[in-house]
């Protein structure tokens, strides 16, 4: 199994740059368009999962820990798998070695999108995301063919209810209290593969290719 992590500060882009890799037969997991789904749903999981989302505060780990596990029970024969906003804390990092190390296997890589926070700021407030295959626009860099549809399945693009500035900021507070010391956690493993992530959206998703080769 190959296992990449995308990490990096909310509306960094690692969802941009997940799509270019799920061409190249990665298997996209993404932890936020897991919990979205449950949301969707209206499971009573959902409902507190929204409360938490929308005041741009994490889900519990244990509740994001069994769903990637899930996941990956449920991946069959699937072997190239691209974690795409987890694992988000010390302590999912620390649970995740032990479930990879569990299958015989351990992290490839970490891909750091490096963004400052006023670009991310510019980034979220733009985002426009599809409300069934959660596709990602935006409205300035990079738009719907038609202003408000989605290009893949032509269903209504929305703007996230988390990506009001208000909340982005609180996002951002957290991914500095409780993901940023991540970096520190791979670096030490030797893992991170750090990509200047305020390039063009081109740019970027080039740079990770020519990373990953
Ligand atoms: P994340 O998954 O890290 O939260 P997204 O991939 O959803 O971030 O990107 C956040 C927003 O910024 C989206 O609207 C996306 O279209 C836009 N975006 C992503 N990468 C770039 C980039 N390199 N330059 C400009 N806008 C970008
Ligand atoms: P994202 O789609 O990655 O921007 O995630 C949206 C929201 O989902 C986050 O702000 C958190 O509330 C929640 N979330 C996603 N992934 C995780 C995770 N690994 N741990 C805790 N909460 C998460």
């Amino acid at each position: 199994m190959t296992a990449i992590i995308l990490l990096g500060p909310p509306g960094a882009g690692k969802g941009t740059v997940a799509e270019v890799l799920a061409e190249k037969g990665y298997t996209h997991i993404s932890t936020g368009a897991l919990l979205r789904e449950q949301i969707r749903l209206e499971t009573p999981l959902g409902m507190d999962i929204k409360a938490r989302m929308d005041q741009g505060r994490f889900v519990s780990d244990r509740v994001v820990v069994e769903m990637v596990r899930e996941v990956l029970a449920s991946a069959g024969g699937e072997k190239k798998f691209l974690f795409d906003g987890f694992p988000r804390t010390l302590a999912q990092a620390e649970i995740f070695d032990g479930i990879l190390q569990s299958e015989g296997t351990s992290i490839d890589e970490v891909i750091l999108l490096e963004c400052a926070d006023d670009a991310i700021i510019e980034r979220l407030s733009g985002r426009r995301t599809c409300i069934k295959c959660g596709m990602v626009y935006h409205v300035k860099y990079n738009p719907a063919s038609s202003a408000g549809v989605c290009d893949i399945d032509g269903c209504e693009l929305i703007h996230r209810p988390d990506d009001n500035v208000e909340t982005i900021r609180k996002r951002l507070d957290v991914y500095a209290e409780r993901t940023a010391p991540l970096i520190a956690y791979y670096k030490a493993k030797g893992l991170i593969l750090p990509v200047d992530a305020s390039q063009s959206i081109d740019a970027v998703r080039s740079t990770v290719l020519e990373k990953l080769r």
